[in-house]
């Protein structure tokens, strides 16, 4: 019987990496791969030397470790991009975050005025309590914005109404955001100059870097870098039973062309989704477990790729697709991504990104006819002649998404709680956490495992939890301490009350005392002093007048002191909202992205 030191599901990027890790420090890994290709979700596709990607990978990290790999293995291959990606509705494109004017002509004027009344309606009665995410989006931009640009899109991507997707899932990036951060953030922010602003910002939102023949490029050269190192990556090997024994995963049943394969280890890795590695099971684990199991959900993906005899579509990287009539959600535009993409520069290789379920009417329809389909949207929408496309090919994609109900949470706690007892079963990844991790987040969920391997401490369920900024700015230990101390002084509530004293108490001493030190002084002085009393009726420089004095500079202190705070108070909170509604915007878009 041979035992494998390490055997690994899944060479997608985080099985990969997983691999890459281990064999780097001398220890041998097998990966097991049902598909004949690498890269799981994050592979490219090369059709008759046309690459395209299940959906496009923007390469963009905050993670230095997984930003080094990529240099690393890609090089001088890596290409920066520009990105331009806007929403394609009635016949017009938007960019997204909204641009007042691009929505003004593209809306027309009284579609604007409507929007605007909307929003104002939105701010002035919003729901009190947000339900789901038609609410929660209503009243950040009111309804008839949401109409416009968020509820087709949304129920495309997801296959439900936005009525039934919980407000929870919309906002658990956006309600997690922490206020201190987000005014850490924007004091920083303003300490820079205009021109490091325009370029930070330029960097984040409108560029990426992407391999010049996509991402499968990495994975080619890591499978190469991973087979030198003398560790195994095996394709056509579908794992179809995890043995179990106690508190450890024993060995991997494993089916490549119909015959079955036992891999025994020592430390097993799984990217493969977490439902189907519960299914596989053996023996079955509790019923209570299956049941939650059974609950994970996940969207499905198509890409229908057409080759179009035209040099140039739309100059967008990608675009949303808005208009209800049709079925497709997103265009990728490859050539866009990389001019390498595509082989004949007087052609386009167009995308059509269409959101199922496995098994549904779409899923189930043949390649001709959703190759037609295609074709047909792409006439519907004005885009461009059908006659234009010379042909396509499809790419179904099962499990693209790990689907956020209102059950899973629980679900997956159960399932963690029964896998917590393994202490040689890790689990890594997209589907294999059941978590929107990019492959960025893979990557390093497959690292950090490795390096459990190798003696560290992970927990691999903190990775992609804390909530980011794509504007983070990253400081020394001091000065993050410094800042610490000073933001909640700074922006802390000033006591209305306590100023008003305070400033009534020091107007009204001044003039008490100064009107006592006249009359023991007399002279030229007391002349000026005495014209308080055009102001203060009953004035006068004696000592009658200072008590006086002392009282309505008490309370005309008071009452300028009481207008300070108010004001202090009311410029300050409307300061931290904006801040607040900037990062909020920011992250959504953010997590928009992430479909
Ligand atoms: C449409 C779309 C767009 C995306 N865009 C971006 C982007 O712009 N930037 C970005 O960073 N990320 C993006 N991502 C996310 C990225 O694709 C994933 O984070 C990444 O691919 C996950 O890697 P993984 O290794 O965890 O899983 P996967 O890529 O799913 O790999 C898992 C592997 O396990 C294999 N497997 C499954 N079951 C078995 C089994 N029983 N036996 C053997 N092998 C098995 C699968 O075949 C697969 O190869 C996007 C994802 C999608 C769907």
């Amino acid at each position: 019987m041979q035992q494998d030191r390490v055997v690994i599901i899944g060479a997608g990027p985080a099985g990969l990496t997983a691999a890459y890790v281990l064999s780097k420090a001398g220890v041998q890994a097998t990966v097991l791969e049902k598909d004949q290709t690498t890269g799981g979700l994050a592979r490219t596709v090369n059709y008759k030397n046309y690459y395209f990607d299940i959906g496009g990978h923007r390469f963009f990290t905050k993670v230095k470790s997984v930003e080094d790999i990529w240099r690393e293995l890609l090089d001088n291959h890596l290409l920066r991009r520009n990105r331009l990606s806007r929403i394609y509705y009635n016949k017009k494109f938007f960019y997204y975050p909204l641009r007042p004017l691009n929505a003004l002509i593209g809306l027309g004027v009284w579609n604007s005025i409507l929007v605007f009344f909307s929003y104002l309606i939105a701010r002035l009665f919003p729901f009190k309590e947000e339900k789901n995410f038609e609410q929660w989006v209503s009243n950040r931009f009111g309804k008839r914005l949401f109409r416009i640009f968020f509820k087709t899109y949304t129920e495309k991507v997801w296959g439900l109404s936005c009525n039934e997707i919980s407000a929870e899932w919309a906002g658990q990036r956006v309600k997690g955001l922490s206020l201190m951060t987000a005014l850490k953030t924007a004091f920083l922010r303003n300490q820079r100059s205009y021109k490091e602003k325009k370029k930070v910002i330029k960097t984040l939102i409108e560029e990426f870097d992407y391999p010049k023949f996509g991402p499968g490029m990495m994975w080619k050269e890591m499978l190469d870098k991973i087979r030198g190192y003398g560790s195994r990556v095996l394709l056509g090997r579908e794992v179809e039973g995890i043995r179990w024994a106690g508190n450890r995963v024993e060995a991997l049943e494993v089916r490549q062309n119909g015959k079955m394969e036992l891999f025994y280890g020592v430390n097993f890795i799984s990217s493969m989704p977490l439902r189907e590695a519960l299914q596989k099971f053996k023996p079955e684990p509790p019923k209570e477990v299956m049941v939650a199991a059974n609950d994970l959900k996940y969207r499905d993906f198509i890409t229908v790729a057409l080759i179009v005899r035209k040099p140039m579509v739309f100059p967008d990287t990608w675009i949303y697709i808005h208009e209800p009539e049709v079925k497709v959600g997103r265009i990728q535009n490859f050539k866009n991504w990389s001019p390498f993409m595509v082989p004949d520069p007087d052609k386009t290789c167009l995308g059509m990104e269409y959101f199922c379920f496995e098994g549904d009417s779409l899923w189930n329809r043949p390649d001709e006819e959703l190759i037609e389909l295609a074709k047909n949207e792409l006439e519907t929408l004005g885009l461009l002649n059908k006659k234009d496309v010379e042909e396509g090919t499809v790419v179904r994609m099962a499990k693209a998404y790990p689907i956020y109900d209102s059950t899973f949470q629980e679900s997956l706690d159960t399932v963690h709680q029964f896998l917590s007892r393994f202490d040689n079963f890790q689990r890594i990844g997209r589907n294999g956490m059941h978590k929107y991790n990019n492959q960025d987040h893979s990557m390093l969920t497959g690292m950090l495992a490795a390096e459990n391997i190798l003696g560290a401490n992970h927990d691999l369920s903190n990775v992609n939890v804390e909530q980011e900024y794509h504007e983070e700015i990253t400081l020394a230990p001091s000065e993050q301490a410094a800042l610490d101390t000073l933001l909640p002084t700074v922006f802390s509530r000033m006591d209305q009350l306590g100023m008003a004293i305070a400033l009534g108490s020091v107007c009204g001493a001044l003039i008490f005392l100064a009107t006592l030190g006249l009359m023991i002084q007399g002279g030229v002085a007391k002349h000026y002093l005495q014209l308080l009393n055009q102001y203060f009726f009953g004035y006068g420089v004696t000592l009658k007048g200072a008590f006086i004095g002392l009282s309505y500079g008490f309370s005309w202190g008071f009452l300028f002191g009481w207008l300070f705070a108010y004001l202090r108070n009311f410029l300050m909170a409307y300061y931290i909202y904006r801040i607040k509604r900037e990062a909020e915007m920011l992250t959504f878009r953010d997590f928009l992205d992430h479909f």
